[in-house]
């Protein structure tokens, strides 16, 4: 990008320079997510329970199968509904008996009986006479329609049906037309019917189709595990008392909470100091049982960490610059746990949004490939305004936190949200999105569009008002 800026000029000759210091070894995004994925597969199929361990005692939440995917094809057993039933509270009748009704000239019916939901109607409905039946109760023999209350002199009463003393008649104010009000049988599935195919990925209401199907459980591809691991002398758990020249490590707990809401089980590890010996044992408890193996810092080139030398040690480990940013350094390799089987590992840079955000683009799309989703890990992407110059000082691809917003005409619009630097954690916690500058673009300026990542985040709500109790 050319600007004759001042500034710009500035900019560029620093550009110029820090280019041609770039390794000859980066690889694109593209290429590292090549890499990566190679190495993975969906995992098995599992039985999962609808509702967790809940489902007995009515405590599951129903959330346990969110955004998992059906193993196998889902059949149906049985018709639903399995039998036709009334859409409306009113009376199952013979059509033919209501022709002429109108308000003007309304019938009247005898009531032979009435029918709650959940029951089957023991007679038959003959002429002249009707049912009083409740939404979702199977219709009558006899009956071919349901007049609703509305139609019926009971419209403003609503009075509760009195066991005691029934109601003889009805009037009825609008002829009915046959199969009024009626949902037929099978209208929303057939017995035998696939209902949902393998692939399928579970959503709310698929959640609620395998219900109505009467199944408490179902064949998923199971959820991958993946153990996260922080390294580093100078890390503290939150909690912890502060201490000099000590932080507190983050990444164990944004990746983590990453796994999960992209479908993984986190498993977070102890930290490990920056010695061959914690650091060998750490990763080799990482490795048990888990799917996947996540390193965080130690990766860097010129690094003095062991991270790099116990990896290089204990697996089959590449050490990458990507052609990133936030997140350069990147490692990724293989483990032979203990237990013979060959776990990948995802090493990402120390820097809290380069481990994020390598996380993002890396971890999700193996994430999702282990769920048997792999054509799903990209995130819409819209082509946004921006309003703050986004400025790409060193011929990488740069990611940069901004907050998205369509205007009145639609038009989407791009703002930073606040300093870009890899250790600023809160602009990512401001970001709704992640606007692309290609690497050979020094440059977005206020007004110019360029392609935004939309990441899932709610809009955001106003903070609640507390009421004090002495208010
Ligand atoms: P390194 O890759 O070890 O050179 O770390 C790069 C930067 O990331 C340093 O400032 C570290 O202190 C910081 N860092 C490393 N690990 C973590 C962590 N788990 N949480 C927060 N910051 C970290
Ligand atoms: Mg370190």
């Amino acid at each position: 990008m050319v600007d004759d800026a001042p500034e710009e000029l500035t900019y560029s000759a620093t550009t110029t320079s820090t280019r041609s210091i770039l390794p000859a070894d980066m690889i694109s995004v593209e290429e590292a997510r090549a890499r990566i994925l190679e190495h993975f597969a969906p995992l098995e199929a599992v039985d999962a329970p609808l509702a967790g361990d809940g489902l007995r005692d009515g405590r599951g939440d129903g959330g346990e199968l969110l955004g998992q995917v059906l193993a196998e094809d889902v059949h149906a057993t049985f018709s639903i509904p399995p039998l036709a039933n009334t859409a409306m509270d009113g009376y199952a009748c013979r059509a033919a008996d209501t022709v002429g009704a109108t308000y003007e000239t309304p019938l009247t019916l005898r009531i032979a009986g009435y029918l709650a939901a959940g029951t089957v109607y023991e007679g038959s409905v003959g002429p002249g006479e009707v049912v009083r039946i409740m939404t979702g109760a199977p219709i009558p023999d006899g009956a071919d329609a349901i007049v609703p209350f509305e139609e019926t002199d009971e419209q403003d009463r609503n009075e509760p049906w009195d066991e005691d003393h029934p109601r003889e008649s009805v009037r009825i104010d609008v002829e009915a037309r046959p199969g009024a009000n009626i949902r037929r049988a099978a209208e929303d599935v057939r017995d035998g019917d696939l209902v949902l195919p393998a692939g399928t990925v579970i959503q709310p209401a698929q959640i609620g189709v395998l219900a109505s199907l009467g199944l408490a459980s179902v064949r998923v591809v199971r959820r991958p595990v993946v153990a996260v691991l922080s390294t580093g002398d100078e890390l503290l758990r939150p909690g912890d008392p502060p201490q000099p020249g000590k932080i507190y490590d983050s990444n164990a707990f944004s990746i983590a909470a990453q796994v999960r809401a992209f479908g993984g089980v986190p498993r977070i590890l102890d930290v490990a100091l920056d010695s061959v010996e914690a650091l060998t044992q750490r990763i080799h408890e990482g490795l048990e049982g888990a799917d996947m193996l996540v390193t965080s810092a130690g990766v860097s080139r010129g690094d003095f960490d062991v991270v790099k030398t116990v990896l290089a040690n204990e697996g089959e480990v590449g050490f990458w610059t990507v052609r990133m940013k936030p997140g350069k350094p990147l490692a990724f390799g293989t483990f032979h746990a203990r237990d013979g089987r060959t776990v990948p590992h995802l090493g990402l840079p120390g820097n809290p949004v380069s481990a994020m955000m390598t996380f993002e683009l890396f971890g999700r799309p193996a994430i999702f490939t282990m769920l048997g989703k792999a054509q799903a890990w990209e995130r819409p992407v819209v082509r946004a305004i921006a309003v703050d110059r986004i400025r790409n000082s060193d011929g990488r691809r740069f990611y940069a936190r901004c907050f998205v917003r369509q205007d009145e005409d639609g038009r989407w619009l791009a703002s930073l949200t606040g300093p870009q630097g890899s250790g600023v954690l809160t602009s990512m916690s401001l970001a709704n999105g992640y606007a692309i500058c290609p690497e050979d673009v020094a440059s977005i300026e206020p007004g110019e569009e360029t392609d935004v990542i939309l990441v899932d985040r709610e809009a955001p709500v106003p903070p609640p008002v507390f009421v004090s109790d002495d208010a």
